[in-house]
């Protein structure tokens, strides 16, 4: 398993829980919007397996749970051993995910690899590909979440509301998604980096708390369970 990233402790990546998160690099997708631009472009710059060894050692009872992230980390062939290896140290853990890989999360459920998910939900389908790009394919993502739907575990799906998102749009995300036990409606930050030729993209004014909020209660007839991290 490779890493491109540590953050040593963090409050805000596993619901109540205190987290180390790891990033790993590379990804399937090309999101305008992407926060971790360097690691999906850069796959060559790696914090040492050791170093993480003895990070998660040493902080066994003062830690909670370890959150894989990315770049899209079901890309990485031994990911389940690494979730499991950490269990067994103690840890709970999370694997955030752009959801394109299902039978990847499949064999995490049948292994009991992973104690909460977090997926994203990007864009109504007739929009997946011009959002995320790349290999984005909104049936597979959906086939990843209803997966998760029947499993029973603790998960989250989410959405960032990117400027470029219409009402109608979230409306038509939240009718083509299950009822999700959690619905997060995550606001759009201007990314640091970002390709050149996305600039008229990132740069779009933003929208507001409020507007995210209304947008919350016309969508909680579909999903009920929406949760806003403001
Ligand atoms: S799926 Fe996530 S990591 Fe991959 S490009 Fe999009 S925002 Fe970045």
């Amino acid at each position: 398993m490779i890493f491109a990233g540590i953050t040593k402790s963090s409050l805000l990546d596993y619901p109540g829980k205190i987290s180390i998160v790891l990033y790993t690099p590379g990804c399937n997708y090309n999101c305008f919007y992407c926060h971790n631009r360097a690691i999906i472009e850069d796959i060559d710059t790696i914090v040492p397996y050791e170093e993480i060894m003895d990070l998660l050692e040493k902080r066994v009872g003062l830690i909670d749970a370890v959150v894989i992230t990315g770049g899209e980390p079901t890309l990485h062939y031994d990911l389940i051993d690494f979730m499991k290896k950490i269990k067994s140290m103690g840890y709970l853990t999370k694997l955030d995910s752009n959801g394109s890989s299902p039978e990847i999360i499949q064999k995490c459920l049948q292994e009991d690899a992973v104690d909460y998910y977090a997926i994203d939900y990007k864009a109504p389908s007739y929009r997946y590909q011009e959002i995320g790009r790349s290999e984005a394919d909104s049936e597979v993502v959906l086939k990843t979440i209803n997966m998760l739907v029947e499993s029973n575990k603790p998960f989250e799906v989410r959405t960032t509301v990117i400027p470029q998102l219409s009402i109608e749009d979230l409306v038509q995300m939240a009718q083509e998604l299950p009822i999700l036990p959690r619905y997060v409606l995550n606001p759009y930050r201007q990314p640091t980096t970002y390709l050149e030729e996305d600039f008229n993209l990132v740069t779009a004014t933003p929208y507001s708390e409020k507007d995210i909020s209304e947008f919350a209660h016309a969508l909680k007839y579909y999903q009920p369970n929406i949760v806003l991290p403001f």
